[in-house]
């Protein structure tokens, strides 16, 4: 094995840039394109071919939201994107606090008022109390030492239940509100509606020295959640892949190494689900020509054999992971280098890893998927997954060990080991993810709700 090269200082200083010289950068927002631009520029200068795939999304911007009381008390909260919006004088509605939110407790009496939740509940309760078109929602977090979520609902999501403004409370706010059991309150969430904006993906080239039909993707997502500065989630992983970009630009590939920042992940894996649309589409129009083989063509779907995953490293203290998906010698790989480096990582097999690899899979194309582990995940999707979460030293031991992976079973071995194929049940699973055409579809904007005075104004004006 060579020297290694990856160097955990230089992915440290790719996460400082991304999450506190840039910040926060939701799909589709000015910060993400910056992300990208930044993310472009660094690989070409490697001196690799890059470039920027742009695709629409939809956004919100600016989301804000408060919660006032009868005597002008406010409470802190935090507004859910692509939940829906209030008037922006808020809507006035009589409480109503659901401690133990299931279907059995959902009754009439919730219609237009405006519901508060510990925690969070189930898809059955959700669709239920949805039906019953309360004014607004206000989830309490059920954890006290948890930061609150600033993650936006899914817009698939909406788009099935419809609309519902919604905010974030942190629990020790939460338990203020509830002590203070107002019987009437002013909700206020403005997120502006579903913008349609546009995403981007970063793409680079490392061409291959010889085996030019066995594309490796080296994927990983540089979008946060909204207002969240994401550095474990997923500055870092970004980071690490361009520091792999560096590395391979430097020792050379058999085979071409693509990298990709993805983007919109966090919203639905849309930049990965672009990508790989993009692809399916081009190798359709390919193959609709019979003569396809004998013309010598090849679908860029096809070169296509494998697919690298970054998502959530850095952590300080942790367990480094994998996650595969494809035929079992992918972990087996993972598992032999592991034990000849003791190098403690915890293999999973066969398993879905929710993150951009999964478009890849939808198309047949295995994977491999790592993640570094440790006490961060509640400050994830939060203002407080921040860069001191991370450290060089962890990107670099993660990174050491994949550098080592790749180099053995990618870009320096003659025969790639890993079919291209996806076991039946993988592929069962992972279509049920897609269902519903969700993978093809391209989301369409749900109406804004339409609020009618509140009763209460309506009995005064008789
Ligand atoms: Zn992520």
């Amino acid at each position: 094995m060579s020297t290694p090269l990856f160097s955990g200082k230089n992915a440290y200083e790719h996460l400082r840039v991304l999450c506190e010289e840039i910040g926060p950068r939701h799909g589709g927002s000015k910060e993400e394109k910056r992300a990208a631009c930044y993310i472009r520029d660094y690989f070409r200068s490697l001196g690799l071919e890059a470039r920027l795939h742009k695709y629409p999304i939809y956004t919100f911007r600016n989301a804000e939201s408060w919660i006032r009381m009868a005597g002008g008390e406010e409470i802190p909260c935090t507004p859910i994107g692509f939940s829906g919006d209030t008037p922006p004088k808020g809507v006035t509605r009589e409480a109503a606090f659901l401690e133990n939110p299931s279907v059995h407790c959902l009754d009439e009496s919730l219609k237009d008022r405006v519901v508060i939740v510990m925690g969070d509940f189930d898809a059955e309760t959700k669709d239920r109390l949805y039906r019953l078109q309360p004014a607004g929602l206000i989830l309490i977090q059920s954890e006290w030492h948890s930061p609150v979520f600033t993650g936006p609902y899914q817009p698939a999501m909406v788009r099935k239940m419809g609309r519902l403004p919604s905010v974030r409370v942190h629990f020790n706010h939460g338990m203020h509100l509830l002590e203070k059991a107002p019987r009437e309150l002013t909700l206020c969430v403005r997120t502006h509606g579903e913008k349609l904006s546009e995403g981007h993906n970063a793409i680079a080239e490392l061409r291959g020295a010889g085996r030019e039909d066995e594309v490796v993707v080296v994927g990983a997502h540089y979008d946060s959640v909204y207002a969240c500065p994401g550095a474990v989630d997923n500055g870092s992983g970004t980071a690490a892949m361009m520091e792999m970009a560096r590395v391979f630009a430097s020792k050379g590939s058999l085979r071409p190494l693509r990298f990709i920042a993805f983007s919109g992940e966090e919203m639905g894996l849309h930049g990965a689900k672009e990508y790989v649309k993009g692809l399916r589409e081009e190798d359709k129009k390919i193959k609709k020509n019979k003569d396809f083989e004998l013309d010598g063509l090849k679908s860029e779907m096809d070169r296509i054999r494998f697919m690298v995953n970054f998502d959530m490293l850095g952590t300080r203290y942790g367990t480094d992971r994998a996650w595969t998906l494809g035929e079992r010698d992918i972990a087996a790989s993972l598992r032999l280098l592991a034990a000849e480096r003791r190098f403690p990582m915890q293999v999973n097999e066969e398993q879905i890893y929710s993150s951009d690899n999964m478009a890849f899979n939808y198309a047949q194309i295995p994977s491999a998927s790592f993640a570094r582990t440790g006490g961060t995940r509640p400050f994830g999707h939060s203002t407080e997954d921040t860069i001191d979460l991370c450290c060089a030293e962890a990107l670099e031991i993660t990174g050491r060990f994949c550098e080592a992976w790749m180099e053995r079973y990618v870009t320096a071995i003659h025969h790639m080991p890993f079919a291209r194929r996806i076991s039946e049940d993988s592929k069962g699973v992972v279509d049920k993810r897609f269902k519903d055409g969700d993978f093809l579809d391209r989301p369409v904007l749900t109406p804004e709700r339409k609020y009618k005075a509140s009763p209460k104004k309506r009995e005064g004006r008789k």
